[in-house]
């Protein structure tokens, strides 16, 4: 059971004018594909050939001498994630259970937005924001390079890519749009909404 570039939930083209055809092509067909071709090649023929992406990046996260096989397993785990935390015509509010729950742990749904932006923007360099169950409370987190916060035991609702090769092409470096982009355009509350219901 190797590692498999999943297919993409909408077409490359389906998030414009937000994020471009061009931007996917090189952030799933090059850079995504490019952790499943080389976490392949580290993987293949040892123990972790039959392990599901989460079994492997549990079983490494502490060991230095395969950051190699987490950093690639990882990031082929948090592209598929962050694909998912996106739709066309996204953006808006949750409902329900989910958008109560952001209320009571954040105080409103615009200081949930305020964190989960301050998280991106401040992210240096190469990582990752997020909103994670941790012990039945909602909260912001970020974390760098291939970092997954389900090694924290936290459990992943939503994601957002803030490595560079995400916004380049179509932010520059203006990090910051790109995060209000995400958050007024992009984000999928209904994947959100599914990892809550079914944490
Ligand atoms: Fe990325």
């Amino acid at each position: 059971m190797a590692l498999q570039l999943p297919e993409l939930p909408y077409s490359l083209d389906a998030l414009e004018p937000h994020i471009s055809k061009e931007t996917l092509e090189f952030h799933y067909g090059k850079h995504h594909q490019a952790y499943v071709t080389n976490g392949n090649k580290l993987i293949s023929g040892t123990e972790f050939d039959e392990m599901s992406e989460v079994e492997i990046i549990k079983a490494v996260a502490n060991n230095p001498e395969q950051a190699g096989i987490f950093n690639n397993v990882a990031q082929v785990w948090n592209h598929t994630f962050y694909w998912k935390s996106m739709k066309p015509n996204g953006g808006g509010r949750p409902e329900g259970a989910l958008l109560n729950k952001i209320q009571d742990d954040f105080g409103s749904f615009d200081n949930f937005k305020e964190a989960f932006a301050t998280a991106g923007a401040t992210q240096f360099g190469s990582g990752w924001a997020w909103l994670v169950l941790d012990n039945g409370t909602l909260k912001v987190t970020k974390t760098a390079n291939a970092g997954v916060p389900l090694v924290k035991g936290q459990i992943p609702i939503l994601t957002m890519d803030v490595w560079e090769h995400a916004y380049y092409i179509d932010f520059r470096n203006a990090r910051p749009k790109y995060i209000e982009t995400f958050l007024e355009s992009l984000v999928n509350w209904d994947f959100a909404a599914e990892n809550f219901d079914n944490h």
